[in-house]
């Protein structure tokens, strides 16, 4: 089958799914025997077993890399409100939680450029609390009562290589 991207609608949704199917035929060939096959005749169990495993991670990894922009554009979407101490505390754990969920991804801190998780804190200074990127727990940036760039980046640079 020709790889055709062509301009129109129709054919962009089609040559989508077929992207999508070609993700999912990675991972299953991932978990056959044919698959373990081309990691090299006569290579050793273990090494066999680690390919396998590294195949199966690569081939989610690429599914779930088509889940980010539409994700992203979501997130982008809450930049710059302030929900709130309830809310805007739940939905830092929310975004924290599914970026973690989804594997090597995190925030890119706007400050550093670094990933980070985004957290929330209570301040008796400002009503609403603060908005942080989180490095570590000793390493933080900003201090921003509405929410933030909200850009999602790997954590390692080689994840959306295809
Ligand atoms: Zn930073």
């Amino acid at each position: 089958m020709q790889n055709t991207r062509l301009g129109d609608k129709g054919n962009a949704i089609e040559s989508k799914s077929e992207e999508l199917s070609s993700d999912m035929d990675r991972l299953i060939l991932a978990l056959t025997p044919k698959g373990f096959q081309s990691f090299g005749e006569g290579a050793s169990h273990g090494r066999i077993v680690g390919a396998t495993a590294l195949a199966v991670d690569n081939a989610m990894n690429h599914l779930i890399a088509r889940l980010i922009p539409e994700l992203q554009q979501h997130l982008n979407s809450l930049v710059g409100n302030n929900f709130g101490p309830i809310i805007n505390a739940d939905l830092a754990k929310a975004i924290t939680r599914l970026l973690r969920r989804l594997g090597p991804w995190a925030l890119e801190c706007p400050h550093c450029k670094g990933p980070a998780v985004l957290r929330f804190s209570h301040s008796s200074e400002r009503t609403n609390g603060i908005f942080r990127y989180e490095h570590s727990p000793s390493k933080r940036h900003g201090a921003s009562t509405v929410l933030g760039p909200l850009r999602i980046i790997p954590i390692q640079s080689d994840v959306t290589n295809a």
